[in-house]
């Protein structure tokens, strides 16, 4: 018998029931990707019960000062866990948690640092899209992960907002913020460390993950010519495993959306109606993209939403 299911029968504690075996109160896995960068790989997963919401790349970076965090995971969990792992590791405060987007996957383990006390950090659209959306992602979290989970965290708007560009001094560590025009979402943020050349995308970039689109199919495509020119020496994507061949790395994803680009002009230039140009995207070859019949249809209604209007 384990310790769990001894701790359970001596406390004849209904929670242990009701909650299936999580990792709870244990350190997340980190890999030091980078001298000081510290990544942690999420499932290639939807969220549920049996994941706690560990599906979006997360992790933090450690300067002579303090420590940033690069997005929380997707519940009040992974977060706490993630704290966990940057305890294990250094004393140093966080000064700053930085968030690439406001998706759930990425910004529901904010709540885990609150009493750390960081400025939280987001690209200057990152606070609308919270307001807007907390109601509605709260809800799916309850759904998927059970009310008791959902009420541990909370939507903590950013307190510092990204127009453009921004630095963040660690100490002996410079971090160059940029906020991107609306690509994955109207809200996107990358963060890339001078002292490197490491990048972290977000969900700028998905790797073996289909990419999910939330935001313009055009302004994508035309994100990533200009992400193409940055000098990476490292990407880390918000789903995938890190990467140093760059910019080669965005190809999958590129001709990805290029072909969901042509195929949806294709099919309102023949005058096909958004439900039979979706219909047919059932039967699109997967190319090798997992979770591709979760997002691909759902894509597809976001291009022809927006390349219909177009000419
Ligand atoms: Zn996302």
């Amino acid at each position: 018998m384990g310790m769990r299911s001894l701790a359970c029968l001596l406390m004849t504690c209904s929670l242990c029931l009701a909650v299936p075996a999580s990792a709870e109160g244990t350190a997340l896995s980190m890999r030091e990707v980078a001298p000081g960068i510290f990544v942690h790989q999420g499932l290639h997963q939807e969220t549920s019960s049996g994941n706690h919401g560990d599906i979006a790349n997360i992790g933090f970076i450690v300067g002579e000062h303090c420590v940033a965090v690069v997005d929380t995971g997707g519940s009040a969990e992974v977060g706490s866990r993630l704290r966990q792992a940057i305890r294990q590791r250094t004393r140093l405060p966080v000064c700053h948690v930085i968030n690439t987007h406001a998706h759930p996957d990425h910004e529901f383990g904010n709540a885990a640092f609150a009493t750390d006390k960081p400025a939280f950090v987001g690209h200057q659209r990152l606070g609308a899209a919270l307001q807007a959306r907390w109601p509605h992602y709260r809800k799916a979290l309850a759904r998927e992960l059970g009310e008791q989970q959902a009420a541990r965290t909370a939507m903590i708007l950013p307190g510092q907002s990204v127009t453009g560009e921004m630095t963040i001094d660690l100490g002996g560590r410079e971090l160059l913020l940029r906020a991107w025009p609306t690509a994955h979402t109207d809200a996107d943020l990358t963060v890339l460390d001078r002292k490197t050349g490491t990048l972290w995308l977000g969900d700028l970039l998905f790797e073996e993950r289909v990419p999910s689109l939330d935001g313009s199919l055009k302004g994508w495509l035309a994100v990533m010519r200009d992400l193409r020119q940055m000098p990476v020496r490292i990407a880390i994507p918000g789903h995938g495993p890190v990467t140093d061949d760059w910019p080669a790395a965005l190809d999958p994803q590129e001709r990805y959306l290029q072909a969901l680009q042509n195929d949806t002009r294709a099919a309102i230039k023949a005058s096909k109606t958004l439900a039979d140009t979706v219909a047919q995207a059932e039967h699109a070859p997967a190319s090798g993209w997992l979770l591709f019949d979760a997002y691909h249809r759902r894509n597809v209604t976001t291009a022809y939403t927006e390349l219909e209007w177009e000419n």
